[in-house]
């Protein structure tokens, strides 16, 4: 009896030792991944939690604010987190911004999670506790305008002044579906000490329509956008006709040696000419015109160009700028394509000058302009240099205006000896003729960047600066030139 009662003693003292060790048994790891700073509109948590083989009894995490507490998750409802297994560790994530927590406002919250594992056979636990203090920012960023009266062509170009705040935060232009990125107006020879001030060069494309919406936008790193209209006036434009006509020789001449450099290009009959011309002038322009838009994604973000640009000296103006170009073979329309550039011819193998300061983004090969180069003038502008004979520049060069960038040929897509030129503004092409007009270029350009060295007036009525601009838009003497059918 006192043996058994001695076992039972002896049993009750090792449950209580067991019980008491498995009381100060560390609870589940809990460990913070993101955020890592403040939320807004977006933000993610991002949680791991380990314990022995990932069991846990308990996983729950809640967001606190002002009094207010909100289920972000537990185990019996992942409220739309994804958990995965690895190992011991348990790892869980799920979106805890405005979109998608509709109750959060702005200021500080409190993440709590509390995690259990279970201990001897699950009849006691093992606690852990956590929680971190989160900055939610839902302010959107603030944007002002800062220079007055905005005149775009179709086709054309423009520059807007802004200030956006705070600082880092990611702003432009845009123009219907298309961004333009804007650069800190000190890259600009802006002098006023405002690191808020920006400066964006944009564009209403050729195929866009005139009532193309045209806004600034802003957003910063957790989904906080801004938008803020500014005074713009655009003018229609209308297009040339014209047509070109294929015959065999020119067929036989640019389709192989076009195909033969072409790789990406897979063609069944290669033989077929006019099967492979429209190919070259679709896909292999297409692909082309990407390589393009990808190259702007690169531009300095400042103005390393300064003045008007150069038209290519003693040139004669062959095709304009979105020409509607119908394709005929054998008295059949095969094609229509629009064409985006100048086409100056000259002489043969004349030099080919830089229209301005920059930097050469491209120096090569590429596809229907052939032998070709792209100026990187800052801030998304650039100039892009086609059908050379060769190539005088190699990429990555600075380059000042006049320089030699090569020679021209007829390389690629092109009938005869001519330079195909084009300006280009975040990769998509824009006419050259404002560029070309000094008038243009102080009026849109260089008058904005000294209004805003100054600190902020109200001197300009709009009377002048639209009779200026209505100046810079006469016919400039090359258009008096007869065009070439
Ligand atoms: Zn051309």
């Amino acid at each position: 009896m006192a043996k058994l009662i001695a076992l039972l003693a002896a049993l009750v003292v090792a449950a209580g030792v067991a019980w008491s060790v498995a009381g100060r048994a560390p609870g589940p790891k809990i460990s913070f991944i993101e955020p890592t700073g403040h939320i807004g509109q977006t933000g993610e948590l991002h949680l791991s939690v380990a314990a022995p083989g990932a069991k846990l009894s308990r996983l729950e995490v809640v967001l606190e604010q002002a009094g207010k507490q909100l289920a972000l998750f537990d185990l019996d409802n992942f409220g739309g987190a994804r958990v995965a297994q690895d190992n011991d560790r348990v790892q869980i994530s799920r979106a805890i911004g405005k979109k998608a927590l509709s109750q959060l406002e702005e200021g500080q919250v409190r993440v709590r999670v509390m995690a259990a594992r279970p201990l001897l056979f699950g009849l006691r636990q093992a606690e852990a506790t956590a929680s971190r203090e989160i900055n939610v920012v839902l302010t959107p960023p603030r944007l002002s305008v800062e220079s007055k009266f905005h005149f775009i062509n179709r086709g054309g170009s423009e520059m807007v002044v802004y200030r956006v705040s705070p600082q880092d935060a990611v702003s432009g232009v845009r123009v219907g579906d298309q961004e333009y990125p804007g650069y800190p107006a000190a890259g600009a020879h802006v002098s006023r000490a405002d690191p808020g001030l920006r400066v964006a060069f944009f564009a209403l494309l050729w195929n866009q329509s005139v009532d193309t919406p045209i806004e600034l936008y802003a957003h910063d790193d957790v989904g906080n956008e801004a938008r803020a209209a500014f005074d713009y006036r655009v003018f229609p434009k209308t297009f040339r006709d014209s047509r070109i006509v294929l015959d065999d020789r020119f067929l036989a001449r640019v389709v192989p040696s076009i195909l033969q450099k072409s790789a990406e290009l897979t063609l069944e009959n290669p033989s077929d000419f006019v099967g492979s011309f429209l190919r070259i002038n679709s896909d292999l322009r297409h692909a082309n015109n990407e390589t393009i838009r990808k190259l702007a994604r690169a531009s300095a973000p400042k103005m390393l160009w300064d003045g008007p640009f150069k038209q290519l000296v003693n040139t004669a103006v062959e095709g304009g700028f979105a020409d509607q170009r119908t394709y005929v073979y054998q008295g059949e329309v095969v094609d229509h394509q629009v064409h985006l550039g100048f086409d100056l011819a000259s002489v043969t193998n004349a030099s080919v000058q830089a229209a301005n300061h920059g930097r050469i983004a491209y120096a090569g090969w590429l596809g229907i302009y052939g032998n070709c180069v792209i100026v990187d003038h800052g801030m998304g502008l650039q100039s892009l240099y086609a059908h050379l004979s060769s190539i005088a520049v190699r990429a990555g060069a600075p380059v000042s205006l006049g320089q030699v960038l090569g020679y021209t040929g007829a390389t690629g897509l092109a009938g005869g000896d001519h330079l195909h030129f084009t300006m280009l503004l975040g990769g998509n092409p824009v006419t050259p003729v404002d560029w070309w007009s000094g008038k243009w270029v102080q009026d849109r350009i260089a008058r904005k960047l000294h209004e805003a060295s100054q600190e902020p007036r109200d001197t300009l009525a709009w009377e002048t600066s639209e009779r200026v601009y209505q100046l810079s838009q006469r016919d400039p003497p090359w258009r008096q030139l007869t065009q070439n059918p």
